[in-house]
């Protein structure tokens, strides 16, 4: 094809399972290739191939974005007994996005799309809450065991010098289960960096909030790690920048957020930004307008959707139906990835047909065509509701 946009340096591109993956094949064939001479590294993490390789395909993509600088990342089942049987798995494989995070060490900024017309739920919001997750540790690196009965468990510090710290957890007076999660100093550190490095660039206040009250050592150790980035390497730039900073505990900060009006970005520890970007995303209007991007301290990005695989969607499409899914936030990690390889190979080309899709596809909502999640949400009844492919085909028109 000629006239194509070439690009100097490739990307990571992580393929993924479901309707996620039949909508990747989609936006690349009619919104990427016509227009792009795309250079990736491809890696197929699909859940066969993962099962296949004993899962040595997610690390090597992670270590494949350390060493390019960006990727982008398709949506993947996270294995367990249903999918074993369903997939015919040979064993359960971590979740890809716990592999890929512990290993770049990021932190995930999620960020609703707006567009015109579709309102949130939640009326007072009137722009955008971003969340900035820490993307390392706490139950996603957590070792757990089932207790069979009655016995003593304890925490056991084994020093490098072989000195011993311990403490009694639970004198267990029968069965029950138990649970040890850990986090590191430096990965605190490097959350509070690079959530005050995005505000900065982005104009944004900074919240963070922890259970600092009942997990006085685990939690209070957040807050005082956040609290000293924050006063020794920021409170200048931010007081020059009229960026503030503000730590408030968990539920108050839940409270204010469904209460204020948006236009910040709330630091949250690893569980809490996995299920607060959720009822963000639901209630700014629909899961498939949620943008993910992982930042990681060396400065490698990886950009998401922030949904997942679609799983009873990809069912009814396996039956034939033409299902009404939402490429839009798959589209934006695109766009995400290819736009930041621009910056970085200074090609601002690739960066103009980057803002060009995006244009487009606001466009198409903007304009009354759009997908069933949106439809039920905008404000003036759509023209037409669109499956995934008529609505790629309108973005395609406008582009
Ligand atoms: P999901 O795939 O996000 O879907 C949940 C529901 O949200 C869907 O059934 C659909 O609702 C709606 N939805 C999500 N994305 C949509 C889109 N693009 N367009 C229209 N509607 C959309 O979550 P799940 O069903 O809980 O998880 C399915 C699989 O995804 C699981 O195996 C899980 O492990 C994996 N997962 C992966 C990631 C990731 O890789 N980042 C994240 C989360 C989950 P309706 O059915 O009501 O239309
Ligand atoms: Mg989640």
């Amino acid at each position: 094809m000629p006239d194509r946009i070439t690009m100097k340096n490739a990307l990571v591109e992580i393929d993924g399972d479901e309707m996620t993956r039949v909508l990747w094949g989609l936006v690349k064939e009619k919104l990427l290739l016509p227009y792009i001479d795309l250079k990736t590294e491809y890696f197929d993490l699909g859940l066969e191939n993962r099962d296949r390789t004993d899962d040595a395909v997610t690390s090597e993509s992670a270590h494949a974005i350390a060493r390019l600088g960006v990727g982008v990342k398709c949506a993947t089942i996270t294995s367990n007994a249903d999918r074993k049987k369903e997939y015919n798995l040979k064993a359960l494989t971590p979740s890809p996005n716990a592999t890929i995070r512990a290993i770049l060490d990021g932190t995930v900024f999620r960020k609703a799309i707006s567009v015109k017309g579709i309102l949130p739920t939640v009326s007072t919001w009137k722009k955008p809450i971003v969340i900035g997750r820490h993307a390392y540790g706490d139950i996603y690196k957590n070792a757990e065991m089932l207790i069979p009965g009655p016995g003593k468990v304890e925490l056991v510090y084994t020093a490098a010098d072989g000195s011993e710290k311990r403490i009694l957890v639970a004198d267990m007076k029968g069965s029950g289960i138990v649970q040890g999660i850990h986090n590191l100093d430096d990965s605190i550190k490097n959350f509070a960096r690079a959530c005050f490095l995005y505000a900065l660039d982005e104009k944004l206040p900074v919240w963070f909030a922890s259970k600092d009250t009942i997990s006085k050592t685990y939690d209070g150790r957040f807050k005082d790690i956040f609290n000293q980035i924050y006063e020794t390497e920021f409170k200048e730039k931010c007081n020059a920048a009229g960026i503030s900073y503000f730590y408030t505990l968990i539920d108050d900060a839940i409270a204010r957020v469904v209460k204020g009006e948006g236009g910040f970005l709330w630091a949250c520890k690893n569980y809490d930004g996995d299920v607060m970007s959720d009822m963000i995303a639901s209630a700014s209007g629909s899961l498939a307008m949620m943008t993910s991007v992982l930042v990681s301290p060396s400065g490698a990005v990886e950009y998401e959707a922030a949904h997942g695989t679609v799983q009873r969607h990809y069912y009814r499409w396996q039956k034939g139906e033409k299902t009404s899914t939402n490429p839009t936030a798959l589209i934006f990690a695109w766009t995400g990835a290819l736009a930041k390889r621009a910056l970085l190979d200074n090609t601002p080309e690739l960066g103009a047909f980057a803002k060009k899709l995006e244009d487009a596809t606001l466009k198409t909502i903007e304009e009354g065509e759009m997908p069933g999640d949106l439809a039920r949400l905008a404000q003036n009844a759509p023209s037409k509701v669109l499956n995934s492919w008529e609505f790629i085909d309108a973005i395609t028109k406008r582009l």
